[in-house]
């Protein structure tokens, strides 16, 4: 999928939000937005620390827990909480282009766009009388070799 972050846009619209919730824009929430942008991809929490705790910019784990709930309310992130995995946050920009596929055994999130899944949702849709807006479908999923699956880190 293409990269279509427009990092500062989205710096713009998040300071926004903060003025007026009368939050503090502080470097540490700078920093996590910059990060989530920088990874274009979906992610935990917790994978979200890990990643910026390697980092010289260390921001702690509170901080990177409140400034993630912010980033959902003003609409920046989307939070998915795919079926007995801890919640994944993407950006409400990469969205509404693809479906996902989750690995019950790994976790591993795997995006797919496959236009039939277009067509029935709309067929479906106007079989029962009403125009279809959007959709979103998630797959759950065992990887072929769960033991040896790369992603199954424990
Ligand atoms: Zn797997
Ligand atoms: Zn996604």
């Amino acid at each position: 999928m293409p990269n279509t972050v427009d990092l500062e846009s989205l710096k713009s619209q998040f300071a926004d939000y903060l003025r007026h919730k009368k939050y503090r824009t502080t470097t540490e929430r700078t920093i996590v937005l910059e990060k989530i942008a920088e990874l274009d991809r979906h992610f935990s929490a917790d994978e979200l620390y890990m990643t910026m705790n390697a980092d010289v910019n260390r921001v702690s784990r509170a901080t990177i827990y409140s400034t993630l709930d912010l980033l959902t309310q003003c609409g920046i992130l989307v939070k998915h909480r795919f079926q007995g995995e801890s919640a994944h946050f993407e950006l409400t920009s990469r969205l509404p282009n693809h479906d996902h596929l989750i690995c019950t055994e790994c976790g591993r999130v795997v995006e797919f766009r496959n236009e039939a899944i277009d067509d029935i949702r709309d067929s479906v849709a106007e079989q029962l009388g009403f125009k279809p807006i959007s959709h979103s479908l998630q797959i759950f999923a065992v990887c072929h070799d769960p033991l040896n699956c790369e992603h199954n880190r424990p």
